[in-house]
C-alpha cells in the first residue's frame, strides 16, 4: 500500500490538495498496470513481489521482483507519457533532463539488493530492468546504459523469453528466497507528515459522499443520503470510512478519538462512536486506539473519487 498517496488522497477529498498527489497516482497506476501484465504471463514456478522496501545498508525500494529458480529479475517501473531518450547514461523526458535519474536509482537498488543475496550466500544471477509502462512512451538510446529497457509492448515477449530460457535443473526454490526477502522487508520510510505538514483544522470536517464527494448529506435514523447524487450510506459504513481516514491522516500507531470526532463534526453521536470503537479496535489509553490496517476497498473508493473529480 502506498500510504503517502492514501494520505494525500484523503486530504484532497477534504479540500487540501498537494501537487505531488498527481505524480504518486500516475506512478501507482503504472505499477498496478505492470503487475497485471506480469500476472498474465507469470513464468512457470516463479513468484512476483511488488513494492519491496528494504534497508541494506541504506533505504531502497524496488517496484517489482520476479523470483525464479535460476535468477532474479528486478523491475523499476516508470509511467512516463513521453518521448524518453538516453544519452551519456542519463534519461531525458521529452528532451528535458530528469533530476531524479531512474538509471542511478536502479543501479543503487540493485547494489543494495545484492547485499541481501551475499549475506544469505545465494549464488543466483540478478537482472535489473527499467520498464516504460505508459502505452504512449517511446524510447531512443545510445550505448551508454547496460540495463535493459522494456517498453510496454515488449513485455509479453520478455516474459515468454525468460520462461523458455529457464534451466531445467532448478538451483533454488523461489519460496525460500521469498521467505528470506520477507525478513528484510520494511515499511515505507518516507516521512511525508514532515514533508507536507498540515493541521486537521485545514480540512473540511463532516461526512461526505464517497460516490461524488459532496458534503451535502441528509441524515436519517440509520443512513446518510447524498443530496447531490442520492447515494445512501449507512452510519456504520460512514464511521468505518471515517476511522480509515483518521488512520491515514495522522502519524503514529494509534488514532485519537479527538481527531476522529473532529472529522465526524457532530454528525454521529459520540456515545455511539465510543461504543463502536470499543467493539472494533483495541484501546491503548483513554482516547487512543490501535490503528486499523488500511483496507484495499478504502483505497479503491478514494481513487474512484479522485478520478471523478479530475474530469
Ligand atoms: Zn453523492
Amino acid at each position: 500500500m502506498n500510504n503517502e498517496m492514501i494520505h494525500l488522497l484523503v486530504r484532497k477529498s477534504r479540500g487540501n490538495y498537494i501537487n505531488k498527489l498527481d505524480n504518486l497516482v500516475t506512478g501507482y497506476e503504472g505499477e498496478e498496470d505492470f503487475a497485471r501484465i506480469v500476472r498474465q504471463y507469470l513464468p512457470h514456478r516463479s513468484l512476483f513481489l511488488t513494492n519491496f522496501i528494504f534497508e541494506q545498508p541504506s533505504y531502497a525500494q524496488i517496484d517489482g521482483i520476479l523470483l525464479m529458480s535460476d535468477r532474479i529479475h528486478l523491475y523499476e517501473v516508470k509511467n512516463y507519457d513521453a518521448h524518453c531518450s538516453i544519452t551519456g547514461g542519463k534519461l531525458y523526458y521529452n528532451h528535458r533532463h530528469i533530476n531524479h535519474n531512474p538509471i542511478q536509482q536502479i543501479d543503487r537498488a540493485t547494489d543494495y539488493f545484492r547485499n541481501i543475496l551475499i549475506q544469505n550466500k545465494l549464488n543466483i544471477s540478478l537482472q535489473p530492468h527499467l520498464v516504460l509502462i505508459h502505452p504512449f512512451a517511446t524510447l531512443e538510446q545510445d550505448e551508454s546504459v547496460q540495463i535493459p529497457i522494456l517498453l510496454r509492448n515488449q513485455l509479453r515477449h520478455h516474459f515468454q523469453m525468460i520462461d523458455s530460457s529457464m534451466h531445467s535443473h532448478p538451483r533454488y526454490d523461489p519460496t525460500t528466497i521469498h521467505d528470506i526477502l520477507n525478513y528484510y522487508r520494511i515499511n515505507d520510510w518516507h516521512n511525508y507528515f514532515d514533508q507536507h505538514p498540515f493541521n486537521l483544522s485545514d480540512l473540511r470536517a463532516g461526512v461526505y459522499c464517497t460516490n461524488c464527494g459532496s458534503f451535502k448529506m441528509e441524515k436519517t435514523a440509520y443512513y446518510f443520503k447524498c443530496q447531490h447524487c442520492h447515494t445512501s450510506i449507512s452510519k456504520k459504513a460512514a464511521l468505518d470510512y471515517l476511522i480509515q481516514e483518521c488512520a491515514a491522516l495522522t502519524p503514529g500507531e494509534v488514532i485519537k478519538t479527538k481527531d476522529l470526532l473532529y472529522l465526524i463534526n457532530r454528525s454521529l453521536s459520540s456515545n455511539w462512536v465510543y461504543r463502536i470503537l470499543n467493539q472494533k479496535l483495541e484501546r491503548v489509553t483513554y482516547g487512543t486506539y490501535v490503528k486499523p490496517k488500511l483496507e484495499p476497498e478504502f483505497l479503491n473508493k478514494l481513487l474512484e473519487l479522485y478520478y471523478k473529480r479530475e474530469k
